[in-house]
């Protein structure tokens, strides 16, 4: 079994949405995070499933590191309490630092913005810029469609079953999370160097 696992990057929603289930299941992540003495790195965000997930590892003992570029302080307040608030300039920089900071990524129901974020990670991995896996918890089967278009995407060969096998769903969180940990990069092709990137 793999043992890089030490921080996991949370992706979310800076809503709740209208479903409780999804709060809960923000809970249950950031609770879980914590209890197996992982690192919670997120957008840095107190508001919706953002705010939840950190909040639960936090109660939990946990670390939790946010990541907020300057420009969106007043707009989504960082989270009080945080053990780390990296604040940067932009949302690239916020995105780059985020991964750098972390061993695999976790999506959690949410909106654009989760969904820019997530599918940066993906194809990162593809690029061979990274090779962290990206898991997405699959609660009241919010992510249905994204993965059945993963999967159309492999079957109408743009995307290598190699590199579709970096990305996870399922509505447990620990077992999405050992899934994560016991992730086994590919060895396929990698499109870019990442010394020349
Ligand atoms: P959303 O999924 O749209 O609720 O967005 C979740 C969070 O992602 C937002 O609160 C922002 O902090 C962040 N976000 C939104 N757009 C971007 C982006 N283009 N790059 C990085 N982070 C983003």
């Amino acid at each position: 079994m793999a043992t890089f696992l030490k921080a996991v990057c949370v992706f979310c929603g800076c809503n709740r949405g209208v479903n409780p289930r999804y709060e809960g299941a923000a809970q249950s992540a950031g609770r879980l995070i914590a209890e197996q003495g992982l690192t919670l790195v997120y957008g840095g965000a107190q508001s919706g499933l953002m705010g939840v997930v950190a909040k639960a590892a936090l109660a939990s003992g946990g670390r939790v590191i946010g990541v907020l570029p300057r420009g969106m302080m007043l707009r989504e307040p960082p989270h009080s309490g945080l053990s780390e608030l990296l604040v940067v300039d932009s949302m690239h920089e916020r995105k780059a630092l985020m991964a750098e900071r972390s061993d695999a990524f976790l999506a959690l129901p949410g909106g654009l913005g989760t969904l820019e974020e997530v599918a940066e990670t993906i194809s990162w991995t593809q690029l061979g810029l990274h090779d962290k896996p990206t898991g997405f918890l699959n609660v009241n089967g919010f992510f249905d469609p994204l993965r059945a278009q993963f999967d159309r995407m492999v079957e109408d060969a743009f995307v290598l079953p190699a590199h579709r096998g970096s990305i996870f769903f399922g509505d447990c969180p620990e077992r999405l999370l050992g899934l994560l940990r016991d992730f086994d990069p590919p060895k396929v092709h990698k499109w870019i160097d990442p010394d020349e990137s």
